[in-house]
């Protein structure tokens, strides 16, 4: 087998997006499983779908092209707002996109007549995360003007939090989407299906048994993957936490001081590092760096400490654990280190179980 590989657990990440999918069911919560993390790779689609996902949500339609030319039988949603260049693709793959500006609305609209087919469009509301959204003021107006444009469906609103800026959901932000979600109804009729309240970070709030008001989904990547939720990153209860596992090979092992010599400028990255004499340690290099993953969302075996990468080797003090060059050594990974892995050619997935063993 090649290193670096990413060895992902399909069982896992199902058992994962089913418990929670049962549990937010309990509130009339449904759930989009979000792809982009793993670039809407079809076996991680199809794991949630059979896990009984509403959806499927991604941030880029590449993403959504590929899980339709693999044939996976799903709604698709656009969950970043289009690029008025990508109107044609957006009409041609994503079923629904979240949209902020009337402007790229309206491009959709165009596209979608000429494609002679009808695009949901659900509005995204700023609630205070400072990335995404229509201020609260402009969604009536907005909702009306959505509303013109042929071949343009309102599906209805969506909020996210805890992404820039790290603002939590709580009972007042949301009830706050509630009450707008209430308000379009009274002024347009009962035309707001999705209440769509947050990602991840939505977790805490909408399992801690509050009255979730009119939120009726969740878009969930991160949670489904790693079994945390995105507040704190404490472990949800009933989650597997290690679906999954990054592997690199140890390409040299040396006894080296632990202390440079000779004189101290900046590195590869233009930090100037004040290195602390720690005695001579056992030093192992792996073949992998910053180019093919994040190295500090990377938590190594027990009894092992990474203490640094450059572009293309990740540095371990490796303790009192023994290794040979040729081992691989295999770590958990976060989401940033998964995105930034998942992105690099030189590091592709392997899945199990095999499709043959399932
Ligand atoms: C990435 C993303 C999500 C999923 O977030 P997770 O924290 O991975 O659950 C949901 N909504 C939007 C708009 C996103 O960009």
């Amino acid at each position: 087998m090649t290193a670096p590989r990413l060895e992902i657990d399909l069982g896992k990440i199902e058992h994962n997006a089913r418990t929670l999918v049962r549990r937010l069911a309990r509130s009339g919560i449904s759930v989009t499983g979000v792809t982009k993390a793993t670039l809407g790779e079809p076996k991680i689609a199809s794991a949630l779908l059979r896990a009984g996902v509403s959806g499927l949500g991604d941030s880029h339609i590449e993403n959504l092209e590929r899980m339709r030319l693999a044939s996976v039988p799903s709604t698709m949603t656009l969950i970043r707002t289009p690029m008025l260049s990508q109107a044609d693709r957006v009409i041609k793959h994503a079923d629904v996109s979240f949209n902020t500006e009337l402007e790229i609305i309206a491009e959709l609209s165009s596209a979608a007549q000429k494609a002679k087919t009808i695009h949901g469009v659900v509005l995204m509301v700023e609630l205070g995360d400072l990335r995404e959204g229509i201020m609260l003021a402009d969604m009536l107006e907005t909702v009306e003007a959505t509303r013109c444009l042929p071949n343009i469906v309102f599906k209805g609103i969506g909020a996210n939090l805890g992404c820039l800026n790290g603002i939590s959901p709580d009972t007042t932000n949301m009830a706050a989407l509630s009450r707008l979600a209430d308000s379009i109804d009274a002024k347009f009729g009962p035309i707001t299906d999705i209440v769509s309240g947050g990602n991840s970070a939505n977790l805490n709030w909408a399992l801690s048994g509050v009255d979730t008001g009119r939120i009726n989904n969740l878009r969930l990547g991160e949670s489904i993957l790693f079994g945390c939720e995105a507040l704190h990153r404490q472990p949800i209860e009933g989650l597997y936490t290690d679906s999954v596992t990054l592997i690199a090979e140890v390409i040299e092992f040396k006894a080296k001081p632990s202390l440079p010599w000779g004189e101290v400028a900046q590195n590869a990255f233009g930090e100037t590092l004040d290195t602390a004499d720690r005695g001579p340690i056992s030093q192992a290099i792996l073949a992998i760096g910053r180019q093919d993953t994040d190295p500090s969302g990377l938590a190594p075996p027990p009894g092992i400490e990474i203490i640094g990468a450059s572009s293309d080797h990740l540095i371990l003090d490796t303790g009192r654990v023994h290794v040979s060059v040729g081992d691989e050594i295999k770590f958990q990974i976060n989401y940033s280190a998964l995105l930034r892995t998942m992105t690099s050619p030189l590091c592709q997935p392997g899945f199990e179980p095999t499709d043959e063993e399932q």
